[in-house]
């Protein structure tokens, strides 16, 4: 049983301000494993305090260059206890080894080389020509920010956020979940190790109610949001009200589309990782599997043989594919969509209950429905756990206008055996990330975030660090030539 009594504020460990407890349950054992506090206003009002010294202290006035050696070095460092990351997140929310190391704690590795790389070559500042002679155009901090974390990958979530907050040198205010607080703490130790000016990062885990003080809170400039649609919508209102700039990647329900050339003993092995990666609960999970009439059955047979392939189990066993769901509800609700599946006339082919021999831990069989048709529930809402469907087209462009028939559009793919065949699709699908033949649900270089209900702005890339910045014009005189 792990025990903290300390919240990592403005790069301090401090003693929370109130004493409430967050108890960390194991998904696999059902067994508290951990208690740390739960953060409250008062931690908030420190936390924020502490990042506008920051914003105001020597950290945004360093160069880009010198920002991204802060993210290269928190890469390395976190890179360098990469397994005991990956093991306490397995541990806190059942992502299976066999997954989490990449995963989970890999990618964040990537997401920050990529953000140290861009602040390297990023024009923070350039000279233009204006209407009446030069201007200065800065790209400037946008201020105090709040990332609010979800728990499904908690570390790769933060590392989006906190490398854009970082390259553009703007302090930070993490809100890690309730359910997946302790790698957080682990985070809190390397960011001391990187020796990170104080003030530039908090990281208080706290439910939805301190979320929401902090996002409304006066401090806060910027808010950086993953979560549930349902969330996102509260936060961006409160954000639109405040008009404090705002990033929310939400919900997802991603189609793949298996096209008639494709060659189904490559493709369907590589679709299915992005089906099922961290026992379903992706928000890019493409869990719509749309199959063509003339080659459905074995799309079927392909796809049920590699459902049926899954290792469910305890996810710190190597040979686990699938592992337990983060919390009881959230299996209650997962077995909830799978009734919901079979009572709105869907074909259960694979799974659909609890798996046997797994009485304790909230385990659900890795599910497969066919013959859905794509106004089911099931082929509409998130369910966020190892379910997936697959639906018959006719065509190409009802295998397009199936895939379009949802509020959501965060990723995607198309499997062909012509690239540039697939590449066509690609661009008729509404949805912020896409891949031909590829199993990447996003690229940790390029922006990612969604269209319609999944989202508005992007992270990664640019784009994406634009979002932590404000533009500022300097007109100058008209004679202004810059220092040689
Ligand atoms: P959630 O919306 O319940 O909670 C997400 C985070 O927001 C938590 O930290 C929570 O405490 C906080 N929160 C909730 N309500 C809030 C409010 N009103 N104000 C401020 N903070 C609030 O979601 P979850 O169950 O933790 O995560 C699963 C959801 O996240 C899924 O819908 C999934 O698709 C989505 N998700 C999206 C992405 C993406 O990049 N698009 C990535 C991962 C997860």
């Amino acid at each position: 049983m792990e025990t903290k009594d300390t919240l990592y504020i403005g790069g301090e460990w401090l003693s929370p301000s109130s004493d409430a407890v967050i108890e960390v349950v194991s998904p696999t054992t059902e067994q508290v494993i951990a208690r740390v506090p739960e953060a409250a206003e008062g931690d908030v009002d420190r936390a924020v305090e502490a990042a506008k010294a920051a914003l105001a202290g020597p950290f945004p006035q360093l160069t880009p260059a010198e920002r991204a050696d802060y993210l290269t070095r928190l890469s390395q460092a976190i890179a360098a206890r990469s397994q005991e990351l990956a093991d306490t997140i397995t541990a806190e929310m059942g992502s299976p080894s066999s997954w989490s190391l990449l995963g989970q704690v890999l990618s964040s590795t990537m997401v920050l080389d990529g953000w140290a790389d861009l602040a390297r070559t990023f024009p923070f500042e350039e000279l233009r020509a204006g209407g009446m002679g030069p201007s200065l155009v800065r790209k400037e901090p946008v201020g105090v920010a709040a990332g609010i974390i979800p728990w499904n990958v908690p570390l790769f979530i933060i590392a989006l956020k906190l490398g854009a907050s970082l390259a553009a040198g703007a302090p930070m205010v993490l809100k890690p979940s309730p359910e997946t607080p302790l790698d957080g703490y682990l985070l809190g130790e390397i960011l001391d190790e990187i020796e990170l000016p104080k003030g530039m990062v908090s990281i208080l885990p706290a439910g939805r109610e301190i979320g929401e003080y902090l996002v409304r809170h006066p401090g806060v400039d910027k808010v950086g949001f993953t979560g549930s649609t349902a969330a996102g919508r509260k936060v961006g209102a409160i954000c639109g009200e405040m008009l404090k700039r705002c990033t929310l990647e939400l919900g997802g329900k991603s189609a793949a589309i298996v096209l008639d050339d494709a060659d189904l003993a490559t493709s369907i092995p590589m679709l299915m990782p992005s089906a099922l990666m961290n026992n379903g609960e992706a928000c890019v999970a493409q869990t719509r599997i749309l199959a063509p009439r003339s080659r459905y059955d074995e799309v079927v047979d392909a796809v049920a043989e590699a459902v049926r392939a899954t290792v469910v189990g305890d996810p710190a066993d190597p040979a686990t594919t699938v592992g337990p769901l983060v919390a009881e509800r959230q299996r209650g609700r997962v077995l909830g969509y799978i009734d919901k599946g079979r009572s709105e006339g869907a074909k259960l082919a694979v799974g659909g209950g609890r798996p046997a021999g797994l009485d304790t831990g909230w385990f659900v069989e890795p599910t497969l429905f066919v013959d859905v048709d794509n106004n089911m529930t099931i082929a509409q809402e998130e369910i966020f756990g190892p379910v997936l469907a697959v639906i018959p087209y006719d065509d190409e462009s009802d295998a397009v206008r199936i895939a379009n028939d949802s509020d959501y559009g965060l990723s995607g793919s198309v499997w062909s055996g012509d690239v540039e065949r697939g590449l066509g699709v690609a661009k008729r699908v509404r949805t912020g990330t896409y891949g031909v033949n590829s199993f990447a649900t996003l690229d940790v270089r390029n922006p990612f975030g969604g269209f319609k209900s999944s989202g508005v702005g992007r992270e990664l890339g640019p784009e994406g660090l634009s979002a932590y910045l404000e533009t500022k014009t300097i007109v100058l005189p008209g004679d202004y030539q810059p220092p040689a």
